[in-house]
């Protein structure tokens, strides 16, 4: 840290991604990115819009927004588009909380929750999870408090149904819920019709799972459009031109081709259900996963022995070295080709584990 740095920040820990390592080529499954590349017209869409790379993106982006809130059912003025949804709820993290108006998450749940909040000087309350991992709905109903819920849950990938997030919302009128949908599309039951009825609920999703498109960097909130008022004050308080030209353009596309989308999201979850039942035939445990990743333990191996056995054989994992979770792995699902890797590999493991007690 510099002598420059300041006080007020001194304390913060950075959010730390999952590794990008460039050492060799890995099997990657442990950033919860789509195995599938874009489709080919968003590649078409992005090379023309290079073109016009020397004129300023739109800071509305118009012609997206209308876009999604076509496919979405909602009108332009209750969008707003962002870089990547992680901008989104910063924006709303600055916008709707402070020393006064503190936010509860859960205590198991995205490591970018508590970031913001300490960024923003946010008191924030973590709430615990369920022994067996599921967020107990009631522990939301008349807080008191604003409330951030990822549905599904990361890391477990466990959801709630859309009636236990309306009785959430609707109980806690003067507060701003935001239900984070990063994983929707892989069979959560979405907030967005609750959207019109509730004008305290901020929805957001990203592009980065279902549409391949991460490393575009564009996501989006779905509210009243009070609130979308709000969070725009804090865009072109910080950064109006949030959506460059290029991922505009391929954030369109991918909305044009909704159904090339919607079918990669069925391969997942069917490669998904694969994974989850091989896993549980070599005695893992392995929650009910309703996105694109698996949270699974092995009785027979720790989480961190079997991340760095994975590692050294070309396969990458998430472990998170955290209290109550540290047995646990989170594995993105890829194609049946990577999770028949991964699957080889863990038996060759065991194998070695076994050979080794015997
Ligand atoms: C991946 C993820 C996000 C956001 O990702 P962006 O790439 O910034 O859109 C938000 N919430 C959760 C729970 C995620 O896993």
């Amino acid at each position: 840290m510099s002598k420059f740095f300041t006080q007020r920040l001194s304390s913060l820990e950075a959010y730390v991604p999952g590794e990008q390592p460039k050492d060799m080529q890995y099997v990657k499954l442990n950033t919860n990115e789509s195995p599938f590349p874009p489709s080919p017209s968003v590649s078409a869409a992005v090379m023309e819009e290079a073109g016009r790379l020397m004129l300023y993106s739109d800071p509305e982006s118009a012609r997206l927004t209308a876009k999604l809130a076509e496919y979405y059912g909602v009108s332009a003025s209750e969008v707003i588009m962002t870089n990547g949804s992680d901008e989104v709820l910063n924006f709303a993290f600055m916008a709707f909380s402070d020393e006064d108006h503190p936010i509860a998450f859960p205590e198991i749940t995205y490591g970018f929750y508590p970031v913001f909040a300490k960024l923003n000087r946010i008191p924030y309350t973590q709430i615990p999870l369920r022994d067996d991992f599921t967020v107990n709905y009631r522990d939301y109903v008349g807080i008191f408090k604003n409330i951030v819920i990822a549905n599904p849950n990361a890391p477990t990938g466990l959801s709630l149904s859309s009636s236990e997030i309306e009785e959430i919302v609707a109980s806690n009128p003067d507060n701003v819920v935001i239900i984070d949908e990063a994983y929707v599309d892989f069979g959560g039951e979405s907030a967005i019709p609750l959207v019109r009825k509730y004008k305290n609920l901020l929805v957001t999703g990203t592009f980065s799972k279902s549409r391949s498109l991460a490393g575009a960097r564009l996501g989006f909130g779905i509210a009243s459009p009070d609130i979308i008022r709000d969070l725009n004050t804090i865009k072109y308080s910080t950064n109006p031109y949030n959506v460059n030209r290029m991922t505009a353009a391929a954030g369109y596309q991918a909305l044009v081709d909704s159904e090339y989308y919607t079918n990669n999201c069925k391969i997942v979850v069917q490669n998904r259900e694969y994974t989850k039942d091989a896993l549980r035939l070599r005695g893992f445990k392995v929650l009910d996963s309703k996105a694109n990743f698996l949270f699974a333990q092995s009785p027979l191996i720790s989480g961190e022995e079997l991340y760095l056995k994975l590692k050294a054989r070309g396969v990458l994992i998430r472990h998170f070295n955290t209290p109550k979770i540290a047995n646990y792995n989170r594995i993105t699902v890829g194609t049946r080709e990577q999770m028949d890797i991964l699957l080889s590999r863990i038996d060759e493991i065991l194998k070695e584990k076994k050979d080794e007690n015997s």
